[in-house]
């Protein structure tokens, strides 16, 4: 029997049925929830019409099925009829039909893009689309330089290797300057080495079978002034390497990052701490053979398989406090990835994730989300409005600007939450309002007690101008948004209306 909750689900005013707005979310009706969809899906019911067989399917017979009761579509190479999905699609049947009898992979990223479809739509797969067989890739010679070129993005990176008795150099040459540590990814498992590098919205990838061992450490290092990386691989064994071994897929591609899947790394779930009655800070380890720094202000996707589906959710990484000297971290702080999460008792999600013991495994995805380090340049006035768990993204900001941006002169958190107990790292963020004078916060309370003496309510004209107050009045200024959907729109629209721009504003949303 399937262990799913019997309740209406999601609740009317859940994300999950409606999103006002921008978003291309339409209202699902009654039993057409994802988890009613998972259910559908297990009945064992054909849901393609083709008695479980599995076809190669040409263009023009992709055209043919262009119907809402005969709908094929095509995501990301393969094709899936769609007909009994359209009324548990998030976008709408509409939406839906504007990608029939075609390819549908832009319609699906742009509606939910972390969706693993895969798995959603096992059941109604059809079969692959019937393509001209790759060219065969030979392997790569000792110090070939590859080079690719777009007609579009950023110039042809390329990547050379060279190496020692003991140690393999592999060189990546982005042509770019503005690559850090969090440029590149890493993962080297088993034979398979594979490095991303993320050049503006691009993404270069190294993707090689290793023609010998390596240990698991590697180190990386990041020449910034000239757009140099540098991987440092250590030999198991000081033999000559003839070459540096055989292209896997999509192997020194420079590809559109919209265009990329989302690699995953299973992650070690270390600790598990309540920070409020409903919220936790998890700490989840990386493994040793990756390399990766979430980039301030994005986010990660959790995958867990519930009922036999695998379900993706996004997440944004946190620090482990916000006040440096809080805690000292054991081990280098890279190796972990802490998240605030709350947990619904009725959600889909996260009353899985809190059932994972220490110690268990959850994939976690390459970074995702558009904001840039460089918003913060020459910022005076930062103001941080965050709803909620809206305020992770808040928390890497904060702290990098407190620490990294000169010109600052005052940063100013507005926090709404329903209650005092639902407010996120309280006496950390007083600590840090009282050792820093530039950091003021200020909570607002829908749903207070009767002893609340602070600001209560929701986001309004009358709060957000009392609120906004800048250093000078031709001050730089950035504000950043998060929380619930309507809440952000809400918010964009009250500050578009006190004349602040386009460029002075950044939201966070799904
Ligand atoms: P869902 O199943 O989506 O349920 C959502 C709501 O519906 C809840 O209020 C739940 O109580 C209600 N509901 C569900 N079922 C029922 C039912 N049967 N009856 C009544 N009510 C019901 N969240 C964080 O905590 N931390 C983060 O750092 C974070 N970062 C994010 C970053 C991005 C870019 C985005 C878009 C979202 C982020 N979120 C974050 C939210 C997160 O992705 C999930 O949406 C959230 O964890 C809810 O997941 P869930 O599956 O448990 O709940
Ligand atoms: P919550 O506790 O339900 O709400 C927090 C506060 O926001 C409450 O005071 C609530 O008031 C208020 N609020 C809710 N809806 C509102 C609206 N329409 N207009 C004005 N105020 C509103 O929040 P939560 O459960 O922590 O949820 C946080 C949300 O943030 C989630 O939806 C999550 O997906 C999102 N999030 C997004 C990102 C991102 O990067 N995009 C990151 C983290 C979290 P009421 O008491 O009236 O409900």
């Amino acid at each position: 029997m399937l262990n799913v909750p019997s309740q209406s689900f999601p609740a009317p005013s859940s994300q999950q049925r409606v999103a006002s707005g921008g978003r291309s979310k339409v209202p699902l009706k009654q039993g057409r929830s994802l988890m009613d969809w998972i259910r559908l899906s297990k009945s064992g019911k054909d849901l393609t019409g083709l008695k479980g067989r599995l076809i190669d399917v040409t263009e023009e017979e992709l055209k043919k099925h262009n119907k809402k009761e005969d709908c094929w579509i095509c995501i990301r190479g393969f094709v899936y009829n769609v007909s009994s999905y359209m009324e548990f699609h998030p976008g709408g049947e509409d939406e839906l039909m504007r990608a029939a009898g075609s390819d549908g992979t832009d319609l699906f990223d742009q509606v939910h893009r972390w969706v693993n479809y895969e798995s959603m739509l096992k059941e109604c797969l059809v079969g692959r689309m019937a393509v001209k067989p790759a060219i065969p890739k030979g392997l790569l010679p000792k110090s070939q330089m590859t080079d690719i070129s777009t007609k579009e993005g950023p110039s042809s990176p390329s990547y050379d290797w060279f190496q020692t008795d003991s140690l393999v150099t592999i060189v990546i040459y982005t042509k770019q300057k503005d690559i850090h540590l969090d440029s590149i990814i890493i993962d080297h498992q088993n034979d398979s080495f594979r490095a991303e590098t993320i050049i503006k919205d691009y993404s270069y990838l190294i993707h090689i079978g290793l023609s010998h061992e390596v240990q698991e450490d590697f180190s990386v290092r990041v020449v910034e002034n000239v757009g140099k990386i540098e991987i440092v691989l250590k030999k198991t064994e000081n033999i000559s390497w003839k070459c540096l071994g055989h292209p896997l897929e999509k192997h020194n591609s420079l590809i559109p990052k919209k265009d990329t899947g989302l690699y995953y790394r299973k992650c070690q779930l270390i600790s598990k701490e309540d920070i409020t009655h409903d919220t936790k800070l998890f700490c989840l380890m990386l493994p040793p053979s990756t390399h990766l720094q979430v980039p301030i202000g994005q986010h990660v996707y959790l995958k867990l398989t519930i009922t036999g589906t695998e379900i993706v959710k996004p997440y944004t990484p946190v620090f482990d406090s916000l006040l440096s000297e809080f805690k000292e971290p054991v081990l280098p702080n890279n190796k972990y990835i802490y998240f605030l999460i709350k947990i619904y008792p009725a959600g889909l999600f996260t009353p899985e994730l809190d059932h994972l013991q220490i110690g268990d495994f959850v994939p976690v995805s390459n970074p995702e989300g558009n904001f840039k380090i460089s918003k913060l340049q020459e910022v005076e006035d930062l103001f941080l409005l965050a709803a909620g768990t809206g305020f992770t993204p808040m928390v890497k900001i904060l702290k990098y600007a407190l620490i990294n941006v000169p010109s600052l002169r005052k940063v100013k958190l507005m926090f709404f939450n329903k209650t005092e107990d639902d407010i996120i790292w309280r006496s950390q963020l007083e600590k840090l309002a009282f050792e820093d004078e530039r950091f003021d916060v200020e909570y607002v309370l829908s749903a207070p007690t009767s002893e609340w003496k602070g600001k209560q309510g929701h986001i309004s004209p009358a709060l957000l101008s009392e609120f906004l107050n800048r250093s000078s009045e031709k001050s730089k200024v950035l504000l950043c948004i998060c929380g619930p959907t309507p809440f952000t729109e809400q918010g964009i629209k009250l500050l578009h209306d006190l004349n602040f721009s386009k460029d002075e504003i950044h939201s966070f949303t799904a």
